[in-house]
């Protein structure tokens, strides 16, 4: 076999020149796909994409045909303060509360460096998997205190020509929270951030605790993402008391609440009323397969719970939900490469799409998570978008999520920053 030039020479178009690929099937917004070119300016922007363009102009022109291209994959959910430290943070019950706990005396002693250490190996590993945007909740409280929002927000402007980082400032509540402290700290902990976030099922007074994060999000002009109902208790769940502040704050089309695992607890006409109320105030859903499968459910004496939120049905109700990591490696989930197909997959599985819905799992970490952070325009295989995509050998949206590419080009902001191939030695031998 001999090994395809076109594939050798995409590692080539020159840093810092307008590049045009040719023939390659490209993934649209609304999910269609077609046989088109692409031209990307030598700012790092698509200039155009349509079929049999005049590429006379651009500085390298590369054949692409029979390969797909997807718009970069989007994490709408980490935590880059906590990844990679699974090895120092046992956590032996294997539970929510367990987790946090193990990392709350593990934040108290993480400084700068470390956590900028562990943080920028893992957003390399997703770049190289190709995610182009992540957006991480970070821990700011009496434990974590600002070392975290403070060196991501470095790592974020330092990036920002290779990877979309938004921070969310997760005022991480605790038994015997000190509302006095987060009053004082959490306007200083948003201007780092890009978003507000917290945990109001762990708050001791959770009304109070979500007046206090919206009213700095409003405050701050800043949009609000929530871990709301992170377990699978129905009669304590505060999905309406999110709601009611959502509205009466205006933060309509600005809120996503991640987790909702309740909505599995609850009866189907109470998730019904649910999902009217999140349509009509335009909340986005955010799951997290991952931690949900791990933590929850292990107080089940038999048929342990999935631990995930009722995914198809949101999905298939119209509610903008998209699928993310959550942690990679620490004490809330021990596993986790940043590959988001992997998420996908499992999102699929565990949250019972079917199998004529692999394209439905592909807006879950593209679309979906571009509109709930805001991405819209910036994000996407359009003029004027940012040039982040994935080139790959896969020859539709439903092989790249069932099993993946074998050959996966990662640009960002037009620069080529990661290829990959699994190759038999077979291949390797012939070429
Ligand atoms: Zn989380």
């Amino acid at each position: 076999m001999v090994r395809d030039n076109k594939l050798v020479s995409l590692a080539n178009p020159a840093a810092g020149r307008s590049f045009a690929l040719t023939g390659g099937t490209v993934i649209h917004d609304d999910g269609s796909q077609s046989v088109s070119d692409i031209i990307v300016g030598a700012d790092g922007r698509i200039v155009v994409v349509e079929p049999f363009l005049d590429t006379g102009s651009c500085g390298a022109c590369v054949d692409i045909k029979g390969m797909l291209v997807s718009p970069g994959f989007l994490d709408a959910h980490q935590h880059l303060d906590k990844t990679g430290v699974l090895r120092f943070t046992p956590n032996p019950s294997g539970t929510l509360q367990g987790a946090r706990e193990a990392f709350a005396k593990y934040a108290r002693t993480a400084g700068p460096d470390d956590i900028h250490k562990r943080a920028t190996r893992t957003v390399e590993r997703c770049l190289s998997r190709g995610t182009t945007a992540i957006r991480s909740h970070i821990n700011v409280d009496k434990d974590a205190g600002f070392h975290g929002i403070e060196t991501l927000a470095a790592i974020r402007n330092a990036e920002k020509d290779r990877i979309t980082l938004q921070l969310v400032a997760f005022m991480t509540p605790h038994p015997g929270q000190d509302f006095d402290w987060l009053d004082k700290n959490i306007d200083g902990a948003v201007a780092l951030a890009d978003a507000v976030g917290g945990t109001p099922a762990v708050s001791e007074d959770p009304p109070r605790y979500l007046d206090i994060l919206f009213s700095a999000a409003v405050k701050a002009g800043k949009p609000v993402d929530l871990h709301l109902d992170e377990h699978l208790k129905a009669d304590v769940h505060l999905l309406d008391a999110a709601l009611d502040r959502v509205e009466r704050f205006g933060m309509q089309g600005r809120t996503v609440f991640s987790h909702v695992s309740v909505l599995s607890a609850l009866p189907r006409k109470d998730f019904q009323r649910i999902a009217d109320r999140l349509l009509a105030l335009d909340v986005g859903v955010v799951t997290l397969p991952a931690a949900n499968l791990y933590l929850q459910g292990r107080d089940a004496e038999m048929l342990p719970p999935r631990g995930l939120t009722r995914v198809a049905e949101l999905y298939r109700a119209g509610v903008t939900i998209a699928t993310a990591s959550d942690n990679i490696q620490d004490p809330f989930v021990p596993t986790g490469s940043g590959d988001m197909l992997e998420i996908a997959r499992w999102t699929l599985l565990a949250g019972h799409l079917r199998g004529d819905e692999l394209a439905a799992a592909h807006r879950m970490i593209t679309t979906a998570p571009a509109r709930l952070m805001g991405l819209g325009k910036e994000h996407g295989l359009k003029a004027g978008a940012r040039a982040d995509f994935i080139v790959t050998d896969c020859i539709d949206t439903d092989t790249l999520v069932a099993g993946g590419p074998d050959r996966a080009f990662v640009f960002s902001k037009g620069r080529l920053v990661s290829h990959s191939a699994t190759e038999t030695i077979r291949m390797l031998e012939d070429a």
